[in-house]
């Protein structure tokens, strides 16, 4: 068994509560900053900040539309940031909830390298190169308890629970939201443990919402990554 999120971004009303949930859980400290003009805040993920709420307005058949979008990682049924590490001390999955884990030892990494791999751009390195994500709360999923995301959702967007009722409520919300919203879709379903629900085309929420070139071609670019990484290795060393 494991675990999916099924985030419908149609009953998220941007109130971001599962952005301070996250902090509280993880014990992040909150950033500086200033106004952007917006009201997305901190402006982009950070190793502080796993879970982001990115606002958009747009304008889509003439009409103004706010699209809101509770990011965080996707946890990938074949991760290419752990292809690309190949060190199951840094990254790691836990087969028993789908989880993705980072440890303290990504600081052996080639962090740009695990950056680059991710086809959501979802981690985040401090000054001393260790990288930082999502960890799923598997501590509190493992002891029976929801994501602090999850928990802290009061509109019902942010959903969590075994993959096969993830999918069921995702196609029968689907059905539902494509009464209104004719280009309604679930994103890259069939490759991540994080499924978005989205009114819009996804590059109106955020130019990596989507893996550009789906999950498998990304795969496979990890894959051909770790065969040259020894010779880039060696090139390095050299210089
Ligand atoms: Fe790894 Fe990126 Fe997939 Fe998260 S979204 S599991 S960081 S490849
Ligand atoms: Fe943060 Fe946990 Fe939600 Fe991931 S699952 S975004 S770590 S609260
Ligand atoms: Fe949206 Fe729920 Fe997050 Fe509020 S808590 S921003 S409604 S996903």
């Amino acid at each position: 068994m494991s675990y999916s999120f099924f985030i419908d971004t149609e009953r998220c009303t941007a109130c971001r509560a599962c952005q301070v949930a996250c902090k509280q859980w993880h014990n992040l400290p909150a950033e500086k900053t200033r106004n952007r003009g917006t009201f997305q805040n901190p402006p982009d993920l950070s190793f502080m900040t796993y879970k982001l709420v990115r606002m958009k307005e747009v304008v889509i058949d003439g009409q103004l539309r706010w699209l809101f979008l509770p990011e965080q990682c996707r946890h990938c049924i074949d991760p290419p940031c752990l292809q690309t590490a190949d060190d199951e001390a840094a990254i790691y999955k836990d087969e028993k909830t789908g989880a993705v884990i980072f440890t303290a030892n990504t600081k052996s990494l080639d962090a740009d390298e695990i950056i680059e791999s991710c086809p959501y751009n979802i981690p985040r390195k401090a000054a001393d190169g260790t990288l930082a994500k999502c960890d799923m709360c598997n501590d509190r999923v493992t002891n029976g308890l929801l994501p602090a995301c999850v928990q802290a959702c009061p509109s019902g967007a942010m959903n969590f629970g075994e993959r096969e009722a993830m999918l069921s409520l995702a196609d029968q919300r689907l059905g539902q939201v494509r009464k209104k919203y004719s280009e309604a879709q679930l994103v890259d379903a069939d490759d991540v443990s994080v499924i978005y629900l989205v009114t819009a085309p996804p590059m109106e929420y955020h130019e990596n919402l989507m893996a550009a070139a789906g999950a498998r071609d990304i795969t496979r670019l990890a894959a051909l990554r770790k065969m040259v990484r020894p010779f880039r290795q060696a090139l390095r060393q050299l210089a």
